[in-house]
């Protein structure tokens, strides 16, 4: 081939490749589709994932509710009764029964009214083993309560822990005034004896209520009489067969009980009934 006709060749294959890139223009052009994507028809949007319940939070503890405050009965003069401990004697008077139930639960207290003072007669003011003072001295007519149960005494005790005591409890009435105080009978049940400055009361259980030093000339009552609960028996007194004592109401409650030994009919502890019964007198169950 001829020079010249190289030359025309190379001139051709530039002019085809330049119609080349006339028609066939570059590839995004040719490829770029001629008609817009069809809108698609709006299809309805699926049912969305249902949310996971959410964890539930722990509910949180509850505030304890405070513990109501123990209502702590109050007297007639707006004093708040308080007591120490059953078996806590006056120290010297003796060994106490720390272990006391309340063995007369249904018993009413045995003084009408409220004010009154659980105490010792003989290791208190105006008693013969007192710290001095007349029996009418303000602290025998104040809380707190004693025991005197076990205090020293010869009577045969088997609830005691020396086996001899009080054999019951010594209460002063709300003042120091002889004769004006009503004692009262504690359950429904028959006077089973008076004597000269003791009335005795048996209940239809058995359970045998004794009251020492009431006002002879007051009683309203006499051997065989059925009494009722809350029923005047006589006042309150200092009677104790000719010689008097302080003025008090000497409480005693005898039953049958294992005293540890067998079942005998013997005094119990009659303080832990005396304390139920007061706060059930004062705060107004027992009217
Ligand atoms: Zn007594």
């Amino acid at each position: 081939m001829s020079p010249n006709t190289e030359r025309t060749l190379a001139a051709i294959v530039a002019s085809l490749g330049i119609a080349a890139m006339v028609f066939w223009p570059a590839e995004e052009a040719a490829e770029a589709p001629a008609d817009p994507e069809p809108v698609e028809e709006a299809a309805p949007d699926p049912e969305p994932e249902p949310e996971p319940e959410p964890e539930p939070e722990p509910e949180p503890e509850p505030e304890p509710e405070p513990e109501p405050e123990p209502v702590v009965p109050t007297d007639a003069a707006g004093v708040e009764f308080s007591y120490m401990p059953p078996g806590d004697l006056v120290p010297g008077s003796g060994t106490g029964q720390t272990i006391q139930p309340n063995y007369a639960p249904a018993m009413r207290f045995p003084m009408e009214m409220g004010q009154a003072y659980s105490n010792s007669q003989v290791y208190g003011h105006g008693g013969y083993l007192g710290p001095g003072g007349g029996q009418c001295n303000a602290n025998n007519y104040a809380y707190a309560w004693r025991d005197n149960f076990c205090e020293t005494r010869g009577y045969s005790t088997p609830m005691c822990p020396a086996g001899v005591g009080h054999q019951g409890q010594d209460i002063r009435p709300a003042t120091c005034q002889d004769a004006i105080h009503w004692a009262v009978a504690t359950e429904d049940g028959m006077i089973t004896s008076v004597g000269s400055y003791s009335v005795r009361l048996m209940t239809d259980s058995g359970v045998r209520y004794t009251y020492l030093h009431l006002e002879a000339s007051s009683l309203t009552v006499a051997p065989g009489d059925r009494v009722v609960r809350g029923q005047r028996l006589g006042y309150v007194s200092n009677e104790f067969g000719g010689t008097p004592t302080t003025i008090h109401l000497h409480f005693e409650i005898k039953m049958a009980i294992d005293t540890g030994s067998g079942i005998s009919n013997t005094n119990v502890p009659p303080y832990m009934a005396l304390v139920d019964s007061y706060e059930r007198l004062l705060d107004g169950r027992d009217s």
